[in-house]
């Protein structure tokens, strides 16, 4: 591109709070194809609020107490939304021992004397929990467009917390827009699938890829490139960052992590889904006078 070009379309660019990183990002948001959106606090405000306790019997509040104490120790967003509810419900929370954070699964800790398993599908399976009635629960939650995380304890199913995690109001306009700039969009998360699918027919999105663990965002993003699709990648944390390398485009949301916002070739800074779209758009508006 003429440096005139790219000054303009930099300059443009930056009005709207799309901070280009340097010339190459401005030619490569020309040829994109496929815009890859991470779910959680991309396309989703990552705000996730508890909206659901079922438990197969056992007493509700000991229940989320044993919960909120295993997820005080992890970082996880839907970890602290649950130890929010557990606080505004005024619940006395007890510390946790042998705390386990498994990474796209959950987490397990041992809570007086009780071993407690908190997580998804995956994690009750690989522990050998049989969901029994709650399966039924679960699948209702998950048909609504809420996360279920699932509570064992001494590995027995004993409840399930719904979690709702609302999409940003230009989610579906920002989808709207890329496909009438003839561009593929695809919804990455590593939340189970019913949920995911949900989400993203309200939002208008048809390819789906889900239950994506975080070491594995990477690789997804390679298959899509495989017969050389031109793909980029929206995300805002620390799981996204080698998806967003990877991609022939990164494009970080402004309220993400550090690290997303470094490996990023595009910045988003008012975290706007409609601003996707925009950055394509000067992107093909700059290459255009370059030829
Ligand atoms: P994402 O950020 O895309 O939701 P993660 O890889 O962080 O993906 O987690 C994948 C899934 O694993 C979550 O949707 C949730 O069901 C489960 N999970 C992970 N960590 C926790 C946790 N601390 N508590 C409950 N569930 C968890
Ligand atoms: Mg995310």
């Amino acid at each position: 591109a003429t440096p005139t070009a790219i000054m303009v379309g930099t300059g443009l660019g930056a009005k709207r709070g799309v901070l280009f990183k340097n010339a190459m990002a401005l030619e490569a948001s020309a040829r994109i194809q496929t815009v890859v959106m991470d779910k959680t606090g991309t396309l989703t405000k990552g705000e996730p609020e508890v909206t659901d306790v079922i438990t197969d019997g056992a007493d509700e509040p000991e229940l989320l107490r044993l919960v909120a104490a295993v997820e005080r120790e992890s970082e996880h967003p839907l970890a602290q939304a649950i130890v929010r509810h557990a606080a505004e419900r005024g619940l006395d929370v007890t510390r946790a021992e042998r705390f386990q954070n498994v990474p796209g699964h959950g987490a397990i800790a041992e809570v007086g004397g009780r071993r407690v398993v908190v997580g998804n599908r995956r994690l009750a399976e690989r522990e050998g929990v049989d969901l029994g009635p709650l399966a039924d629960r679960r699948d209702e939650l998950a048909a609504t467009g809420r996360t279920a995380v699932i509570a064992a304890i001494d590995g027995r199913a004993a409840g399930l917390i719904g979690i709702a995690d609302a999409p940003r109001e230009t989610s579906q306009p920002a989808v709207a827009a890329l496909h009438d700039l003839g561009v593929q969009v695809v919804m990455l998360t590593g939340d189970n699938r019913a949920t995911a699918e949900r989400i993203a027919e309200r939002l208008g999105i048809d390819t789906v890829i889900a239950e994506v663990l975080p070491g594995d965002k990477a690789a997804e993003i390679a298959e899509l490139q495989r017969d050389g699709r031109k793909v980029a990648m929206v995300g805002d944390g620390v799981n996204d960052a080698p998806a967003l390398a990877q991609a022939d485009l990164g494009i970080a949301i402004g309220a993400g992590t550090d690290v997303a916002i470094e490996t990023a070739d595009v910045v988003l800074m008012r975290s706007d889904p409609l601003d996707v779209p925009t950055a394509l758009r000067i992107g093909r508006g700059t290459l255009r006078k370059m030829r």
